[in-house]
């Protein structure tokens, strides 16, 4: 679903990621760690088109999003192109970036409507059962100042849900949440991968990464440090570098 090779992305002269090579595979959960300013939500903006890499190929869904010949010329996905894989792929932010002025419900069927131009009585049909999906069927006319952060956070997946993405992005979805409200949106991203989604999640929450997650990516000034499956790696990190992160969040 996502293949990078050799993936880097400079803003200016600050190499931000550094030939990043990774893949995850269709209905594949990676966890994506690595301390602040590690180069993490650059990726997940490169693989969404908010992001344009520097060098290297990068694909999803056997699309390529961008890569560099071998004579350096950069080649961008068509705008038009562009605009219809980024429908494909959800994104969840650590702030739920919620349209205040909207309902939760509203706030789920504003993208079928408005992207897609779809029937708003087949629209509000499947937005309320995203929201009973993910635990909400009661809150739907509530604003997003009425619900709580992890409510909130739930709607959000639920919004990214609405247009029936094949890849969702989740960057430290729990990570602006009080420690309470972190476990009914684990949850519910959970569900999601027994689902079968294909989900690439930067998180700090290790004990997700563990039960969840087919493979964890340790990132760390630009690079893969190490990576494999979520349980060696959390058990026996093999780099310095890796072990003095884990000693700081487990
Ligand atoms: P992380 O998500 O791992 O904390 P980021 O991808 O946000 O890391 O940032 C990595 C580095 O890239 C930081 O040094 C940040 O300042 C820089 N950076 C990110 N976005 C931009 C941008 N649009 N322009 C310039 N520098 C950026
Ligand atoms: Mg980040």
């Amino acid at each position: 679903m996502v293949v990078a090779e050799a993936v880097s992305k400079s803003f200016g002269s600050n190499e931000v990621l550094k030939s990043i090579s990774l893949e995850v595979k269709r209905g594949e959960v990676m966890c994506l760690v690595g301390p602040s300013g590690s180069g993490k939500s650059t990726f997940l903006r490169c693989i969404n088109h908010l992001e344009v890499v520097s060098a290297g190929r990068l694909s999803v869904d056997g699309e390529l999003i961008g890569y560099t010949e071998s004579r350096g010329k950069l080649y961008e996905m068509h705008p038009k192109a562009a605009a219809l894989q980024r429908r494909n792929i959800g994104m969840v932010f650590q702030r739920f970036n919620l349209f205040p002025h909207m309902t939760a419900l509203q706030n789920v069927m504003e993208a079928p409507i408005r992207v897609k131009g779809l029937n708003k009585a087949a629209v509000e049909t499947n937005a309320r059962a995203l929201l009973a999906r993910v635990g909400l069927a009661n809150r739907a006319d509530y604003y997003p100042a009425h619900l709580s952060g992890g409510q909130q956070q739930r709607v959000a997946i639920a919004r990214a849900l609405a247009m029936q993405p094949k890849l969702m992005l989740f960057d430290e979805p729990t990570s602006a949440l009080d420690p309470e409200l972190v476990g009914e949106v684990l949850d519910v991203m959970q569900n999601l991968a027994r689902e079968g989604m294909t989900m690439i999640v930067v998180t700090h929450e290790m004990g997700f990464a563990k039960e969840v997650a087919d493979s964890l990516v340790f990132m760390d000034g630009g690079v893969v440090v190490e990576s494999g499956d979520p349980t060696e790696v959390l058990s026996n990190p093999q780099h310095a570098r890796t072990q003095a992160f884990l000693s700081k969040v487990l």
